[in-house]
């Protein structure tokens, strides 16, 4: 009996210290695909979190050299030199980030196009830059998903057309998420976020309870309008407030109608939680460009995705699935 409860003294004791040797490790890394990387992550052993995040930073960096168009050396840049004369051979990787690209293009009827950068490069919303009418009408032709020719036996991308220019910026910080997440998961991982600007994905909870993600007022920058709750899950914003600059009562920012070469105004912001960052990346932009309405129509069909949106006169709007959206 005695030996008995020394014993479960003992055990206990045992699980104790490995309760208090695991914790939450968290980091904030500046500067990766221009904007705030955060990772936090519950592990058993602080050596082997500290680990993972730096396998997750490092992963980040990897698809930022590839995929920036700020980097005249990445594999996008060599494409957006190269493929308008020939057929130009790519990572499988990139391959299928293009082909998920264009499938979000026939999903949202073109709203989403990452050839908008064929007028979109003009823009600089740091510098106050913006094309004129002129050179946006030159451009315009250039921005079309189809004008990318996919061939999946030989591995090759081709541009239809001179003045094609692709970007990812819509798209690839939700792929760098969750090759993130794929990292920490083949780790054993089961607790996690990590975000890259507006992307984020969560695997697992926290303590039993939902991580909670709030959504901002987009002209308040701390104000929430909207507290989610969310497991295993992934949650893209989009917010006109992100990289813009007014001129003369107009806000130009960076979320490009493709059928004008303009900026997309017809929401304010747009929120889209479902099981991937890839996923609600490639949706977010798109409720700009098509409006409210429709955008909650497109939403509203798609089994595994919900949205709330800030209409321009304040409205918040919800999808079927957030009946009783959590509010403030
Ligand atoms: P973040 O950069 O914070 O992830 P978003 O997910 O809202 O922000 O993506 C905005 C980016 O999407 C722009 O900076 C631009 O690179 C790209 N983009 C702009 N318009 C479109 C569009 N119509 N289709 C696809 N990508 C777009
Ligand atoms: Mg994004």
């Amino acid at each position: 009996m005695l030996i008995r409860r020394l014993f479960s003294t003992l055990v206990l004791g045992l699980a104790l210290v490995s309760i208090a040797r695991a914790e939450w490790v968290e980091r904030v890394e500046d500067g990766i695909m221009g904007t705030r990387i955060v990772v936090e992550l519950w592990s058993e052993d602080k050596a082997k979190g500290e680990d993972a995040i730096r396998a997750v930073l490092e992963e980040m960096r990897r698809v930022d050299a590839a995929m920036s168009t700020y980097k005249p050396e990445s594999e996008l840049s060599l494409v957006n030199a190269q493929a308008a004369k020939t057929p130009m051979r790519i990572s499988q990787e990139l391959f299928d980030l293009l082909k998920t690209s264009i499938e979000y293009s026939q999903l949202t009827g073109g709203a989403f196009d990452v050839t908008y950068a064929s007028v979109g490069f003009m823009y600089d919303f740091r510098q106050r830059v913006r094309p004129d009418e002129k050179q946006i009408q030159e451009a315009l032709p250039g921005i079309n998903y189809r004008h990318l020719i996919l061939d999946a036996k030989a591995r090759t991308v081709k541009f239809a057309r001179a003045g094609v220019r692709v970007d990812l910026g819509g798209i690839g910080k939700g792929h760098a998420v969750d090759r993130a997440i794929a990292v920490l998961q083949a780790r054993g991982v089961q607790h996690a976020l990590v975000s890259a600007g507006g992307d984020s994905r969560i695997i697992g909870d926290r303590f039993g309870n939902p991580w909670v993600v709030g959504i901002r007022h987009p002209d308040r920058k701390d104000e929430v309008i909207a507290r989610i709750p969310l497991e295993d899950a992934a949650l893209s914003t989009s917010g006109d407030y992100e990289r813009y600059f007014d001129e003369r009562g107009v806000r130009y920012h960076h979320i490009i109608d493709p059928k004008t070469g303009r900026s997309a105004s017809k929401v304010r912001s747009a929120t889209i939680i479902g099981p991937t960052a890839t996923r609600t990346d490639g949706l977010s932009k798109t409720a700009f460009v098509l409006g409210p309405e429709k955008a909650l129509e497109l939403y509203n069909t798609l089994e595994d995705v919900d949205a709330i949106l800030v209409a321009p006169d304040g409205r918040v709007l919800y999808t079927k699935g957030l009946e009783a959206p959590p509010q403030e």
